[in-house]
Parts: structure tokens; C-alpha cells; sequence
């Protein structure tokens, strides 16, 4: 259920960074000019700037968070700006400040937890719909009965739960408390950077409104902080999407292309292609082929001598060692070619799989008690005088790599050195 293997603190950064940022801010006294007409303008302008950034994505998820921090904004910086004008707060300061202490996290948490649909349209209307409705509900309710709204707000339901520290409504820490959980549960079922920055932005709008009224500011600050958390969000993983692939988790061959426009002089390509795939697939299926993938990636993720490891397409990966010679990076590759071979996997389900176990010379063995092995074939090659640009030194290491299966795969092989017996045959 939770997928705790791909919880990441870089999902929580950003949103720490805003976080913190926005702490410090709020607590500088005596601001400049310059700073309070930002403060005074920036939450709009994150709204209009992200608001038109998560519409271009089509993330209206995130949109409708954004609106909602921001209606929340707009009610409560209307009460404080009369408080700091005249020095006394407005005769509905309390029950809308309590209205929007309580439907702010109601709001925020059901529009962080309500995923997308696929109907763009449908889906739009209805979030759209839902904040309608209460927004009415709640206007009506305070223009009718202001005096029993308020009443029904501020009432200690539960006199023993009480503590003197809580300077919200009672019925608000409840909540707060729910919507964390939730998102935490979200969070872990599907660890990825949009949520997490929700559930730092709740901690975030939970820590500034009790000082809405006190330290000026904190609300244009952290509701801006917030609003960006939930942009920044959208752009991590739009270059997650771009750079990363999906099924192993490692740089995709967009990243790898950027990385080999900045690789100095002296670098390393090994290109990497598992054995006796395709009949790997035929024989357990595509979904065991992803997870021999996946654990393969993983394996070479882990080579040592400073190597990154890139998926270069299908099952194809590649190895670059910036600033080394071949023969420096020869061992770890082996090291890696070797760590594979020798690992067995345990398949979860083998009763509606063939056993087909005829396949000669693969190394891979879909053999007795569910378990399968995989080798790979590495052709490595560096940058020489005659191969300057890192396209030819991949076209060379992919030659390599074509030798190496041309020796019967399950070895590493050279560019251009002379062929050798052993565990590493040269080409
Ligand atoms: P060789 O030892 O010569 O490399 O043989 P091979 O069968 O591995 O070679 P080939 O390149 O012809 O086959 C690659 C196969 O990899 C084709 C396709 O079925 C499989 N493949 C590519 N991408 C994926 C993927 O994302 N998931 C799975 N399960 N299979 C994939
Ligand atoms: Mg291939
Ligand atoms: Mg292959």
C-alpha cells in the first residue's frame, strides 16, 4: 500500500526552502518600502503567474488549491487592512476569520485529494461547483445569522480537549489534524513532489493564521510561499517528466544528451543491453521483463568509480564516467556485469507463466522454483583524438557493445584494443 522505497527528501525541499524563507520574512519588523509594496502585490502575482502556469499544464488540481489560498488571502487581508487603518477590527473580523480558519483546510484538502479525471471539462465544472456551493453557503449563513454562525463557530465542544495554547476555534485542530493525516497517507501511497508541497503548504497556512492579526504581513508571505510551493511543484515534476524515466527511475536520454554537452575532455561511455531480452519477455511476460528492467537499473545505478548510470531506450542503458580513462573504468564495469549475472530473482507468480527452459546459450534461465537470472553486454569506449564529440564515443561504445554480443554476450568489451581471453574480452 505505501511505496516507502520511493519517498525522497528532494520531494520536500523546495517546499521547506519557500517554507522557511516565508518564516524568516515574516518575523523581519521595520520593512522598507520596497518590500511592502512586493508583499502587498505578490500574492496576486503568484496567482496570476502560477494560476496561468498550472492552466497550461492542465493541472487543475493544483489550480483550485491555488484559488482557494488565495480567497482565503483576499478575505482575511481585507480584515487586516482595516485593523491597521484603524486600529480596531472590523465588526465581522471574528466570524469570518473563524469561517475561513475552518473552511481554508477543508477546502485545501479535499481539492489536494481529489485527483484528476480524465474528462478535463467535467472536471473543472465540478471543483469548480463544489467551491461555488460552499462559498454561497457560507456567505448566506454569515449575512443571515451572523450572531448564531459565530456562536456555532466559537463553541468548546469538548472542554477537556481545550488547551490554553489554542487561539483558533476548537473545532479547527480536529481538522487540520485530519487533513495532515490524509495527506500524509497520500503522500506515501504516491510519493511525488506535488504532494509533499501540499502537505508542507497545510503546515505552512496552519503556523499563519493564528497570527494573521499579529505579525503584519504573515498572510500576503505565506499564502505567496504557499501558492509557489504548489507551482514549484508543477515544475519539478514536469522536469521529472521530461528528464526521468518512468519505469527505473533513472535519467532518461534527454539527460543523458545534456550531460554529454558538459563532459570535459576525458570521459567514459558504456553502453549497456540486456541479453536475450526479447525471448526474456516471450517467456515471462512483459510485466517480469519491466521488473528485470527496473531491477537491472537499479543494479547499475549503483557502479562504482564515479559512474552515472542513464536509460538510453528500451533495454538499453548507458554508463558515463566523466574524467576517467577506459581502463580505469573497466573494473567497475565488470564489477557490475558480474553483480547481475550472479543475482537470481525470485518471480512473484510463476503459475500461468511458460517454463520454457531451452535457450541455449542465454545466460538467463527461467528455471525450476520461480527464479530467473539475466546477464548483460557492455561495450565501453573514451574519448580519443579521433573521437572528440561524445556522439562518435557512444556510436563507438555501441560498436563495442555489438562485439560484445558477438562473443557470446554476458562480457565487456573495449573500443579498439586488441581482443583478449578472460573475463573482460576486448574487442
Ligand atoms: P540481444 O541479446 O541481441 O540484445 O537480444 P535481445 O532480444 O535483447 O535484443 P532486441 O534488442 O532485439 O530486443 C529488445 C527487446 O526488449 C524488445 C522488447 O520486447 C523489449 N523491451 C524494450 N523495452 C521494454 C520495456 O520497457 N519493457 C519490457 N518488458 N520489454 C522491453
Ligand atoms: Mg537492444
Ligand atoms: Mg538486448
Amino acid at each position: 500500500m505505501f511505496r516507502l522505497n520511493a519517498v525522497r527528501a528532494s520531494h520536500f525541499l523546495p517546499s521547506l526552502f519557500l517554507l522557511l524563507a516565508g518564516l524568516a520574512a515574516a518575523y523581519v519588523r521595520d520593512l522598507s518600502v520596497f518590500f511592502t509594496s512586493l508583499f502587498n502585490v505578490l500574492p496576486t502575482l503568484v496567482l496570476l503567474l502560477g494560476g496561468a502556469y498550472c492552466a497550461v499544464y492542465r493541472r487543475q488540481r493544483e489550480l483550485f488549491l491555488m484559488v482557494t489560498v488565495y480567497i482565503a488571502y483576499f478575505l482575511l487581508d481585507t480584515q487586516t487592512d482595516y485593523y491597521r487603518d484603524n486600529g480596531r477590527v472590523r465588526e465581522d473580523a471574528a466570524v469570518v476569520f473563524h469561517l475561513v480558519c475552518l473552511l481554508l483546510p477543508a477546502l485545501y484538502g479535499l481539492f489536494g485529494l481529489w485527483q484528476e479525471r480524465t474528462h478535463l471539462a467535467q472536471d473543472l465544472l465540478a471543483r469548480f461547483a463544489v467551491l461555488f456551493a460552499v462559498g454561497s453557503v457560507a456567505l448566506a449563513l454569515e449575512q443571515s445569522f451572523p450572531e448564531a454562525l459565530l456562536g456555532w463557530l466559537a463553541e468548546i465542544r469538548w472542554p477537556s480537549l481545550h488547551g490554553q495554547w489554542m487561539s483558533l476555534i476548537q473545532m479547527v485542530y480536529p481538522l487540520f489534524f485530519l487533513v495532515l493525516v490524509l495527506l500524509v497517507v497520500q503522500y506515501l501511497r504516491e510519493p511525488r513532489p506535488l504532494h509533499a508541497a501540499q502537505l508542507i503548504g497545510l503546515i505552512g497556512i496552519f503556523w499563519m493564521l493564528p497570527k494573521t492579526f499579529i505579525l503584519p504581513f504573515t498572510l500576503n508571505i505565506m499564502c505567496s510561499q504557499v501558492m509557489l510551493m504548489i507551482a514549484a511543484a508543477v515544475s519539478h515534476e514536469a522536469y521529472q517528466m521530461a528528464f526521468r524515466d518512468e519505469l527505473t527511475g533513472l535519467p532518461g536520454r534527454r539527460a543523458l544528451n545534456e550531460r554529454m554537452q558538459r563532459l570535459g575532455r576525458n570521459y567514459v561511455i558504456a553502453m549497456t543491453d540486456v541479453d536475450h531480452f526479447k525471448k526474456f519477455n516471450d517467456t515471462h511476460g512483459h510485466d517480469v521483463g519491466d521488473q528485470v528492467l527496473r531491477l537491472v537499473a537499479s543494479r547499475l545505478s549503483k557502479v562504482s568509480g564515479g559512474g552515472r548510470a542513464y536509460r538510453y531506450g528500451g533495454e538499453e542503458f548507458a554508463l558515463v564516467f566523466a574524467g576517467k580513462t577506459a581502463e580505469e573504468c573497466v573494473p567497475h564495469v565488470e564489477a557490475v556485469r558480474e553483480m547481475i549475472a550472479n543475482y537470481t530473482m525470485h518471480l512473484r507468480d510463476q503459475s500461468n507463466r511458460p517454463q520454457d527452459d531451452t535457450a541455449g546459450r542465454q545466460r538467463r534461465s527461467g528455471s525450476a522454483g520461480g527464479t530467473v537470472s539475466v546477464t548483460i553486454s557492455i561495450g565501453v569506449a573514451e574519448r580519443q583524438a579521433e573521437h572528440r564529440n561524445p556522439e562518435e564515443v557512444l556510436k563507438c561504445a555501441d560498436q563495442a557493445l555489438y562485439s560484445a554480443k558477438g562473443a557470446g554476450r554476458n562480457c565487456v568489451m573495449v573500443h579498439g584494443q586488441q581482443s583478449q581471453r578472460g573475463a573482460v574480452r576486448m574487442s
